[in-house]
């Protein structure tokens, strides 16, 4: 590429995708930290913890731009102009989001709507939440002879969840599913009634990777009523199949405790 080429692209600014990984600080990347540390607008998720959120530099303007659920504080179609008028001004200007920008998070939407519009975008990888937080309650998402396969799920979706119950049920390795605690009971009828055993290991994580994460460990028969007398709240991930049976023996050894100061 010509110089002056070069020099129209950097002034054109751009665009990363970052993951922030499920909460823990230390969870971070080292390129998503970096990133951070050379952004000059910072935009962020509500899965973003305090903890990650207390690294941005304090120079640098930073915006909530988060959906909870009912709560879309911006919407979509806004969000990818505003992405889009920003790096147009020239600004090197970092999307936050919890986990991975690529699993659930909507990422591909917005690099889609970048490269429509010319402007530069690369994606900075995150650890998923399934990963971090089974990790954390001791639970191997594959095991050699208990599971040969991990699948992820969405229990939630935009306009009508088109889950293949059928082949969920049938599948006899690890299923998470991810903004599943208002779903429990579409989860819990579907895959029973599709002929999932009713004594499958179930794990709620609550929280994970984050102070305060709470592992409820049940049966697929209990999962509504476990996220109803724990009172789960969300985030919290799903995790269903024989390796959340491992959790007893592995969780003692699992990573220690997290600090209140990442609260
Ligand atoms: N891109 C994210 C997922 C976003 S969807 C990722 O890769 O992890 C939001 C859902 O992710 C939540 O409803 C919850 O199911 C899950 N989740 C994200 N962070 C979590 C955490 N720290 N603990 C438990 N579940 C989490």
């Amino acid at each position: 590429m010509s110089r002056i080429k070069k020099a129209a692209r950097a002034a054109a600014g751009k665009v990363w995708l970052v993951g922030a990984g499920p909460g823990d600080p230390d969870l971070l990347t080292l390129k998503a930290l970096r990133t951070l540390e050379g952004a000059d607008l910072i935009l962020f998720d509500n899965l973003v913890s305090p903890g990650i959120r207390a690294l941005f530099p304090k120079a640098v303007p930073a915006f909530y731009v988060g959906k909870r659920k009912g709560d879309h504080s911006i919407a979509q179609q806004d969000l990818n102009a505003l992405l889009v008028q920003k790096a147009r001004e020239g600004l090197h200007v970092v999307r936050l989001k919890g986990g991975d920008p690529f699993v659930f998070g909507r990422g591909g939407e917005e690099m889609q709507s970048l490269i429509e519009c010319g402007v530069e975008v690369e994606v900075v990888p995150g650890i998923t939440s399934a990963s971090a937080c089974s990790s954390q309650a001791g639970i191997p998402l594959t095991h050699r002879g208990l599971s040969q396969g991990c699948t992820f799920v969405t229990a939630s979706a935009e306009s009508s969840l088109k889950v293949d119950w059928a082949s969920l049920a049938q599948l006899k390795h690890t299923v998470v599913f991810y903004m599943g605690v208002s779903r429990a009971a579409t989860i819990q009828n579907n895959l029973t009634a599709k002929g999932m055993c009713g004594d499958t290991p179930v794990a709620i994580i609550e929280n994970g990777c984050r102070p305060g994460q709470r592992d409820i460990i049940g049966t697929l028969d209990s999962l509504v009523s476990l996220i109803e007398v724990n009172q789960v709240q969300s985030p919290a991930l799903i995790v269903i199949g024989e390796v959340v049976s491992l959790s007893s023996v592995l969780k003692p050894f699992g990573l220690p405790e997290f600090e209140q100061s990442c609260a």
